[in-house]
């Protein structure tokens, strides 16, 4: 760990907290974050030469597992033709396609840099579309650091001990309606009381930034009906979800259709890449269509775009999902039969090629409540251990886990071994 521990240190000098996204500085789980060198397959190594088998994947998008052969190749050869024109192209027209004819919600597409990027850019437009200001969103749902979103928000917001962030002002955030995720009386009550004002509802459809929680049976439908109800947009958060609980998203795997969706983090197949789309009519509220206005420098980025088709082409077939979405659950059944065998109080969720480890003696983890009320202090030493035994998982309780395609059996049981030795140590 030394060299891990000298770049922590010197970082530390010049970047805040020695990272450019909070989580990764281990402030929840302690001790030095391991600086990375390389990563590939299911493996990432760091500047100590040390192996993991990584569940983090850059925080989800390496579905297809890191260092990609068609993406780098489709990444190197995009470069040679220059890196940006900021001018049209026609990946960006490939790549709307392409996101359309996977999610066929969103009827038109625009791209942007980042999921912050996407979350933000869609409660405008919906702000636009009905002239309302309102938005609801969910207690420990993370959306991205826009100001009218780090209100009660999950991941590192919720880790860092801030969910609502100072630095919005009150004028802003008292726009923003928090609700309990998975209580759909509690939507139906702020809906009686503000529903003609309500611009949107955005919801992560299954909940990954405060660990995993999915949505229980008739929560997201009952979104879908309110939303109908009182002419408000429903926006689906699947910057997280997208092209990973299912091909189409969590929209397809429940069934439940939004007005908007967000994406971020597969369509890049690893470069900063986001998009928002959806109806036609509420999508062309953007500029230069609508009176919405929306922009970026460098978005529908050559490269970018290069590697996000390259990612969601080897995504066209569907069977793929099949055994990792079958990994995912042994890794979890595995991860439970474990625990139980040596009396440690856990419970799993998954959705599709999502996890959720919950150190906690309730069955079922459905809400929010239950999720911060788990055993912080045996999560970190679990998280220890699981690191010196060569297994990256992230570096927060309040965040999912991933599953690649190149996470197959013989990894998902060196896996277990693992965690058979460090439950045991517990
Ligand atoms: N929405 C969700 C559901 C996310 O999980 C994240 C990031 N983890 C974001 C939005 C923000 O994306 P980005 O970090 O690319 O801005």
């Amino acid at each position: 760990m030394q060299k891990s521990e000298a770049l922590f240190t010197r970082a530390q000098q010049t970047i805040p907290g020695g990272v450019n996204s909070p989580v990764r500085a281990f402030k929840a789980v302690g001790g030095t974050p391991r600086f990375i060198t390389k990563a590939d397959g299911p493996y990432m190594w760091d500047a100590d030469g040390k192996r993991y088998i990584d569940y983090v994947l850059s925080w989800g998008p390496m579905v297809l597992g890191h260092n990609n052969n068609k993406i780098r190749e489709a990444v190197v050869e995009a470069a040679a033709s220059g890196l940006s024109f900021g001018a049209p192209t026609e990946a960006e027209i490939l790549m709307a396609e392409k996101i359309n004819q996977l999610v066929p919600s969103m009827e038109m597409v625009r791209m942007v840099n980042s999921g912050t990027e996407a979350t933000m850019s869609a409660i405008r437009i919906a702000r636009g579309y009905t002239g309302r200001n309102k938005i609801v969103k969910f207690e420990g749902c993370y959306h991205g650091h826009a100001d009218a979103l780090l209100v009660k928000a999950g991941s590192g917001a919720l880790t860092m001990g801030v969910p609502s962030s100072p630095g919005v002002p009150d004028e802003v955030a008292k726009h923003t309606m928090t609700v309990e995720f998975n209580n759909i009386d509690s939507v139906k009550e702020v809906f009686a009381q503000e529903g003609d004002d309500i611009a949107c509802i955005i919801v992560e459809p299954v909940a990954g930034n405060m660990n995993c929680i999915p949505p229980v049976p008739g929560f997201l439908e009952g979104l879908r009906e309110l939303c109908d109800q009182h002419g408000s947009v429903l926006i689906f958060d699947e910057v997280m979800t997208g092209f990973r609980v299912a091909q189409g998203g969590a929209q397809q795997r429940y069934q439940v259709t939004p007005d908007i969706t967000c994406l971020g983090k597969v369509i890049g197949g690893g470069m900063p890449v986001g998009a928002f789309g959806g109806k036609k009519d509420i999508i062309t509220y953007v500029s230069p269509t609508g009176p919405v206005y929306q922009a970026g420098t460098l978005s529908g980025n050559p490269v970018a775009m290069a590697a996000g088709l390259a990612a969601l082409e080897q995504l066209e077939d569907a069977t793929l999902y099949d055994s990792i979405f079958e990994n995912t659950q042994k890794l979890a059944d595995g991860m439970q039969q474990l625990a139980n065998k040596h009396g440690i109080a856990l419970t799993t969720n998954v959705a599709g090629s999502m996890f959720g480890l919950f150190f906690t003696d309730v069955d079922k983890v459905t809400n929010y409540q239950q999720a911060i009320n788990c055993n912080t202090e045996q999560f970190k030493r679990f998280y220890h251990g699981m690191l010196e035994q060569g297994v990256y998982l992230a570096p927060a309780s309040y965040e999912a886990g991933f599953v690649s395609k190149l996470h197959d059996e013989a990894i998902i049981d060196a896996t277990l071994e693992a965690a058979d030795k460090v439950f045991a140590s517990l």
